[in-house]
Formats: structure tokens, sequence, C-alpha cells
């Protein structure tokens, strides 16, 4: 199994690959950052609609793509990125295969707080808002969404 988040070096968009076992093919797919609704234009021609399946674990996802005839690359609209992405987030949490770090929480006599690896916060931007997760009621164990809406 082969799970790869990579960015492009241009645009802003951010290609996925999952690569499932129980899935049999490799699902490539491009998510936009803007708030994109197909159809998409590849190769000079309007994308089409065409559903998908995704299962894991016995969890199904259906999810639509807007594929290209002529190249057969597909792509997704932000919503069903943003659910794709989720769901893969779900499992590799499900796998417990997520990147893990531990960082040493630090006290300053009234807060606690961490410090990002330096190979992470060269992404973040001065005035970048968290969105913090509670993944248990006592807040022990968190999903940390570095909001890119800083100064750039
Ligand atoms: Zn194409």
């Amino acid at each position: 199994m082969k799970q790869k988040i990579k960015s492009t070096n241009s645009e802003d968009d951010t290609y996925i690959n999952l690569k499932e076992k129980d899935l049999g093919e490799e699902v490539k797919f491009s998510i936009s950052k803007d708030a994109f609704k197909g159809p998409f234009t590849c190769h000079g021609k309007k994308t089409v609609l065409a559903n998908k399946k995704l299962s894991f674990n016995g969890i199904e996802h259906s999810y639509s793509v807007w594929r290209c005839k002529a190249c057969k690359k597909e792509y997704l609209d932000s919503d069903e990125g943003k659910k794709l992405e989720r769901l893969w987030i779900f499992k590799g949490l499900m796998e417990d295969k997520l990147i893990t770090m531990e960082r040493n929480m630090n006290y300053d006599g009234k807060t606690y707080f961490f410090r990002f690896p330096k190979e992470m916060s060269s992404n973040f931007h001065k005035g970048d808002t968290v969105d913090i997760k509670l993944l248990t009621p006592s807040g022990t164990r968190l999903l940390i969404e570095v909001k890119g809406n800083g100064k750039k």
C-alpha cells in the first residue's frame, strides 16, 4: 500500500495518490484549493462526470469525478476533494499509518505550547489561524489544521 501527498511546485494544486490493495487500482486525482466546480476543461474539451467507489475495511465511499475523455485524467470538485481527503485522514488513523512526531511540551508558567519543526513551519505564515478538532473529549488527542490564511 502506497500513500503520498505531493505538492507541486507550480500551481496551487495538491496531488494525492492513493493505492489500495483492496481497490486493485491506483487512484490519482488533483484537488484544487480554490472552490472549483466542474465541468473542467482538458484537452480542449469539457470533462464528463463519472461515478466512482472506494472502499476499505468495509467502509464504502461513493464520489464523482470529472474525467477527460482524451487522457482519462480525473478532476475533483473541491467539495468532493475535501470529503475524500477526510476519508484519507480517517483511513490513516484507522491503520495507524499517519506520519507522527513527538514534540516536547513547553510551559512558560502560564501556557502550554509546543514548537513545530522547521520543515513544517516553512509553509506557515504570520497570521495563519489554527483549527483544532478534539478527537477525544479530554482534548489529549487533537487534529490540527493550519489554515493558510495569513500573509504570504
Ligand atoms: Zn485531458
